[in-house]
Formats: structure tokens, sequence, C-alpha cells
């Protein structure tokens, strides 16, 4: 009996299987008329400064208005993207819009999202060189964060693509730190300009002293290797807090700010920047 179970449950589980494929595979064709049919829009989410809470960066991040489908996820479909190789067109699609959106936005960087299969692609750098020229965008207010999984998979095309993008004067942040195996030695292989602590990780650090060593000794190793810290996934003024005192120099989340649309960001960045210039001023004028 337990053999013919045996069987039957992996008859089912190929048929799940194939379905899950004929799925993907249909959310790979929508995804590419999505793409033609400018289904995509990019939102913003503020970073804040630890301290001052000023908006010093924003996240890009993507979403697809289905024209009469459910509201679906980047967590979902970019997945799928990057199994078929579509990411490639997504991708500089993004940093285009993104480059373009946030030229006006005075000293404030900005944060690009990259997959593991772009920086795996060769052509990557060089049409990053080009969105720049075209763009004008100033590449030391371009940060793109990319994943372990980017340096794992190919670590020496990563290396090598990364080298490229810095040569421009673009930065590069490790994102979703604690979440993984990225090791110290990566960190330091790879000389990233900031650390993005994940969300899961300033949950659990609030919760358990564990958890919370293990973010204070991320931070410290981040700091000795001179680079940056942002917290992500910032709910609670408890959590603010912990991770301000812990030593994080930028803060992202809902506590302060959710992702929002251009014309948002915009007016936000656009009074942030108002106020700052009436401040300059009035010092000036005191003075
Ligand atoms: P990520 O790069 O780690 O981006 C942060 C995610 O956390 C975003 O989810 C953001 O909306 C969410 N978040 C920010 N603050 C909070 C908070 O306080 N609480 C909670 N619960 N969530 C918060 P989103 O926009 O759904 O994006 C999910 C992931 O999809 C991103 O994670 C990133 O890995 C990927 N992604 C998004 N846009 C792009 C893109 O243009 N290209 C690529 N390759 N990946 C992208
Ligand atoms: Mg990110
Ligand atoms: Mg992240
Ligand atoms: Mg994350």
């Amino acid at each position: 009996a337990s053999k013919r179970g045996g069987r039957m449950r992996c008859t089912w589980f190929s048929e799940d299987f194939d379905r899950d494929r004929e799925a993907v595979r249909e959310l790979d064709n929508e995804l590419r008329s999505a793409l033609a049919n400018e289904e995509f829009r990019v939102f913003y989410q503020p970073l804040v400064d630890a301290d001052t809470h000023k908006i010093v960066a924003v996240e890009a991040l993507l979403r697809w208005d289905r024209p009469d489908g459910e509201p679906i996820g980047p967590n979902i479909f970019i997945p799928v993207a990057e199994e078929s190789g579509l990411i490639n067109a997504i991708g500089l699609w993004v940093l285009r819009r993104a480059c373009t959106d946030a030229m006006a936005w005075g000293d404030i960087t900005l944060s690009v999202n990259i997959s593991a299969a772009q920086l795996r692609n060769p052509e990557f750098p060089v049409q990053l060189g080009y969105i720049l020229e075209e763009t004008n965008f100033p590449p030391h207010r371009l940060d793109l964060e990319v994943t372990e999984t980017c340096l794992v998979l190919d670590p020496v095309v990563a290396e090598r693509s990364l080298n490229v993008i810095r040569e421009f004067g673009v930065n590069v942040s490790l994102d979703d730190f604690g979440t993984g195996y990225a090791s110290i030695g990566f960190l330091r292989q790879f000389r990233f300009e900031k650390l993005k602590l994940d969300r899961s990780l300033v949950v659990q650090a609030g919760m358990d002293d564990g958890s919370r060593a293990m973010m204070l000794s991320s931070i410290a190793m981040a700091r000795a290797l001179k680079m940056g810290v942002t917290a992500e996934g910032v709910e609670t003024e408890d959590q603010a807090t912990l991770v301000r005192t812990a030593g994080c120099d930028q803060i992202q989340g809902w506590l302060f700010y959710k992702a929002m649309p251009f014309g948002e960001v915009e007016a936000l960045i656009g009074a942030q920047n108002d106020m700052m210039g009436r401040q300059r001023a009035g010092r000036g004028n005191a003075a």
C-alpha cells in the first residue's frame, strides 16, 4: 500500500508541476505584453536620516497595474521575469524611468533593485552607461541594490560587472542582509557602499536578544568596513529607536513612508527642498 501511495503522490506532484509550469508561462506572456502596453509603474519609497528624519534617498519599487486582473506584487512576478530573462528588459525600463523621474530631486539618492539575471548579463554595464548618458542622471546619486544571490551564482562575472559600474561612479548596496548566508568575506570582497538590514532581522531584533546581538554585530562589521547601514521595514517607534541607537544611519519603513506614486514623492521632496532652502537663506540673512 505504501508503494502505491508513494506512486500516487508522485503523480500528483508531477501534475502540479505541469500546472505550475503552465501558470508561469502564462504569467510570463502577460508580463511581456505589460511591458509593451506600459502597464508598469515605478513607485518610490523615501528613506530617512535616522537622526533628523529628513528624506535622504528613495527606493524605486516596481508596480504592475493589470487592466482587469488582480493586483500582483513584485515578489510574485519578478521571479517569473527572472526565470525567462524578461527581467533584463524590465530592469532597464525601471532604470530609465527612475533616472528620468528623480532628475530634479536635488541631492537625494536614487536606489534601484537589480536582479541576479541582470548582473550576470555581460551587456548590463554598457546598457547602464547608455541610460546614464541618455538621462543625464548624476552617477554618484544612483545606488544599485543587489542581493547575495546575484553574487553567489556567478561571483566572477558579478565582480567584473560591479567594477565597471563603479567606474561610472555608481554606488552598490547589499539588500536584504540577514536573510541568507552572506559572509564577512563577501562584504569585504565586494566593498558595498551600503548594507540594508532586512525587515525580518529588524522585527526579530525587537523581540529576542540573540537577533539583537546579530543585528549589532552586523552593524559593527559594516562600520568597520566603512559601509553605511539602512534598516528596512521599520513600522514602530520602538523599532526606530532600536535601530538608531544600534547605529543605523538610514531608516526605511512604513512608520515614516510607504511607497508612493511619482507625483506624491515629488511634492514631498519639493516641500523639503523648499524648507531647507528657506532655512539656508534665513541663516544667510542673520549672518
Ligand atoms: P526590497 O528591495 O527589499 O524592497 C523593500 C520591500 O519592503 C518593498 O516591497 C517595500 O514596499 C516593503 N516595505 C518597505 N517598508 C516596509 C514596512 O515598514 N513594512 C513592510 N511590511 N514592508 C515594507 P515591494 O515593493 O513589494 O517589493 C518587494 C521586492 O520586490 C523588493 O524587495 C525587491 O526585491 C523586488 N523588487 C521591487 N521592485 C523591483 C525592481 O524594479 N527590480 C527588481 N529586480 N526587483 C524589484
Ligand atoms: Mg531593495
Ligand atoms: Mg530590501
Ligand atoms: Mg527586504
